[in-house]
């Protein structure tokens, strides 16, 4: 245990000082299912808490081919021009699957990634999605914790991960493209909906009228959602990462949201808010999973449907009698 201890503190005090190669490897133990790296994890994550927090969480996303990519380089870059230490992580759920990550090809923010000022970090280990949600808002409060004042979060605009990286952030933005109409090109409504800004991105060439038309007709889309509990109405504007235009304008549209929200008080409400729904999306899962995960239940489990299936019993008093009995196995 001493020993362990010590394991710790190395890691601890390299994190605090800004270490990336310590970082990094913290970062990693943290994404471990090893169980005694899941021990290491919590004792660090614990003892580094005190010194997060401090830093503005950027959710950031949109379609494949949208431009998330460089986007991030171009605003990552002015950030750090701005005296900022900019850390990237991102989320993509698809990498589960395929195991090679879209999102942690890191060809594209080739000129950010070796920047002293710039951490970036694919964050895709992960059965589920509460796991990888654990693992990416544990490894932002490491990086808050190394120095990192502004932390983009990117995930595909196309899944369930939206709102996984919306419950851990502060401000929430929207990449689309022009020239589909008002057709949301795959992006859902729910997803609009959590925008704080939407950036019509590729604005150049061709593509300059098209996209200030897109704009009208998103600023008009925005118009008709109910305004949101932050008191902050989204904004839409006009963007080319390839060619550095509108990118400094995203952050004067995010530092406008911090300073409302910080002085309305629902910077640190919203904050709240998340680390308690944190808590309970763990507890959920942790229940959910000692209970499917019992041979017991289980095989009662598979009893009981076919009792259903008889109409020997209602499905309300089954459900009632397995959890009694998962109650008295304690
Ligand atoms: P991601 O999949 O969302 O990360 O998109 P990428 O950043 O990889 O960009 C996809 C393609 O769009 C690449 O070929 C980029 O060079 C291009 N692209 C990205 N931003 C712009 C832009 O502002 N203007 C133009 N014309 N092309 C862009």
């Amino acid at each position: 245990k001493p020993k362990n201890r010590l394991v710790a503190q190395a890691y601890i005090d390299g994190v605090l000082d800004g270490d990336r190669v310590l970082l990094s490897r913290a970062i990693t133990i943290i994404e471990s299912n090893l169980d005694s790296d899941k021990i290491l994890a919590k004792e660090i994550v614990q003892s580094i808490l005190p010194s997060s927090g401090k830093s503005i969480r950027i959710g950031i996303t949109g379609v494949p081919g949208v431009g998330k990519s460089t986007f991030i380089e171009a605003f990552g870059l002015y950030l750090v021009k701005q005296g900022h230490k900019v850390a990237i992580l991102s989320i993509d759920p698809s990498s589960q699957r395929t195991k090679g990550s879209i999102l942690g090809d890191k060809t594209r923010m080739e000129e950010l990634a070796n920047l002293e000022e710039a951490y970036i970090r694919p964050s895709s280990s992960g059965d589920t999605l509460g796991g990888v949600a654990n693992k990416t808002g544990e490894t932002m409060l490491l990086c808050e914790a190394a120095g990192y004042d502004v932390i983009l979060i990117e995930t595909v605009g196309v899944g369930q991960s939206e709102t996984a990286v919306h419950g851990m952030t502060d401000f929430f933005l929207l990449l689309m493209l022009s020239g589909a109409g008002d057709e949301l090109q795959g992006i859902k409504k729910g997803i609009m909906e959590m925008a704080d800004m939407l950036v019509i991105n590729k604005a150049d060439g061709d593509n300059i009228t098209n996209s200030k038309i897109a704009k009208r007709q998103y600023q008009n889309a925005l118009h008709i959602f109910p305004l949101s509990e932050s008191g902050w109405s989204p904004v839409v504007s006009t963007a080319s990462s390839t060619n550095n235009i509108g990118i400094s304008n995203v952050w004067d549209e995010v530092s406008k949201y911090k300073t409302l929200v910080e002085a309305n008080g629902y910077f640190v409400k919203n904050r709240n808010h998340q680390q308690i729904k944190w808590m309970y999306n763990n507890i959920n899962e942790e229940l959910k999973q000692m209970f499917y995960g019992s041979k017991r239940i289980t095989s009662e489990l598979a009893q009981l449907e076919k009792d259903i299936v008889s109409s020997e019993i209602s499905p309300v008093k089954a459900a009632l009698q397995i959890i009694e009995k998962f109650k008295n196995s304690f």
